[in-house]
């Protein structure tokens, strides 16, 4: 169904949007071209063909349109295009579900709940609900590769001031007796600043007590090997770059920040929109679901292109290329975001929370 999502891209405004997801039936059939790009395959087993029950008499009663039954002998699952997905065994229409993704994915820096439930007529905890759906959809599992720049920081602000640690430097020295929460954040860096380059991937991870080890399982779990690493020369970068194929360092103890190709403005510019994120669009988020709002900020920052280039001339009079970034369309992002929904399941808890069953998709 390419031209559905053809007609898709071509919404620009609120009022296309809404205009385009009206009907339910018209909204479902986007969903399947979504989930299922290259055909229907069997959430339960793979398998790539399956019968359409619209109508027929399945036994208790008339089968739901849109309803599939895997063709395999073994498996006969039956199926929608939500099943297995956070969508599962919604109560709402799917064309709320629909304009929830697309306001999510037109702002900036994210909606919170109270907002997104006023512009849908939805309850709180419901959009809240909807928000963890997208944001467990856009987790990626693929490792970053190429240029990495990676850095840590601290979410909530400044580390309490401790009249016993040494005054904190430049290199973050004596901030390490903090209640405020470790976070590793590494951003790939895009191929070439020619416009319609997509901006590269971007994670952030909690990393208890910000150990070496800690860091280190979280850099060598999102990371190639191959890669080549870029970071300042915090302890800890130094040990865990040699395991990649190469690193090197901005020394930002004695004032250097970028030396030639060598910096970390990306993952800084990273860091400093998933604080701005945190503290103006979700105030306080639990560590227990930091993970899940770091996966939509990170998609967020994926999801830019370049537009253009402005020269630009540095305090020492060198010239340095700066690119101009715009978001990608909602009706663009809302593919990449529903390929990878199928596997991705959460359930609603007894206390109106959330349960994530399985965070891994098994296609796409
Ligand atoms: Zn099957």
């Amino acid at each position: 169904m390419p031209e559905m999502l053809a007609a898709l891209s071509s919404i620009r405004t609120v009022e296309e949007m809404i205009a385009a997801f009206r009907d339910e039936q018209h909204c479902r059939r986007l969903l399947e071209s979504m989930v299922w790009p290259d055909g229907r395959i069997c959430p339960a087993c793979g398998f790539k063909r399956s019968i359409a029950l619209a109508d027929r008499d399945t036994g208790k009663r008339r089968a739901r349109p849109s309803l599939y039954q895997c063709s395999s002998s073994v498996c006969r699952f039956q199926f929608t295009v939500t099943t297995h997905t956070p969508l599962h065994s919604t109560k709402l229409p799917l064309r709320i579900w629909l304009k929830a993704m697309w306001l999510l994915l037109q702002s900036d820096k994210g909606l919170s709940s109270v907002r997104l439930a006023e512009a849908l007529g939805v309850s709180q905890p419901t959009a809240w609900r909807m928000g963890h759906a997208l944001r467990l959809m856009v987790a990626r599992e693929n490792m970053l590769a190429g240029t990495v720049e990676i850095d840590h920081f601290h979410l909530g602000g400044r580390p309490r001031k401790n009249p016993d640690d040494p005054p904190p430097g430049r290199g973050r020295k004596g901030q390490t007796n903090t209640d405020k929460t470790p976070v590793m954040a590494m951003v790939q860096r895009p191929t070439d600043v020619m416009p319609g380059t997509l901006a590269g991937d971007a994670r952030a991870a909690v990393v208890t007590g910000l150990s070496a080890r800690a860091s280190e399982r979280v850099i060598e779990a999102q990371i190639e090997s191959g890669a080549h690493l870029m970071s300042d020369e915090w302890k800890a970068f130094m040990a865990i770059g040699e395991s990649f194929a190469k690193h090197e360092t901005v020394k930002h103890s004695s004032g250097e920040y970028v030396r030639d190709a060598v910096h970390v403005n990306s993952v800084e510019g990273f860091n400093s929109r998933v604080r701005r994120t945190i503290a103006g669009v979700f105030h306080h988020i639990s560590p227990q679901h930091a993970d899940l709002y770091f996966h939509e900020i990170g998609f967020r920052w994926s999801q830019r292109v370049v537009t253009g280039n402005v020269i630009r001339k540095t305090r020492h009079g060198r010239e340095s290329v700066r690119a101009l970034w715009s978001r990608v369309p909602p009706a663009l992002q809302l593919p990449n975001v529903f390929r990878a929904a199928t596997g991705r399941q959460m359930r609603r808890s007894q206390d109106g929370g959330i349960v994530i069953k399985s965070a891994v998709a098994v296609f796409g």
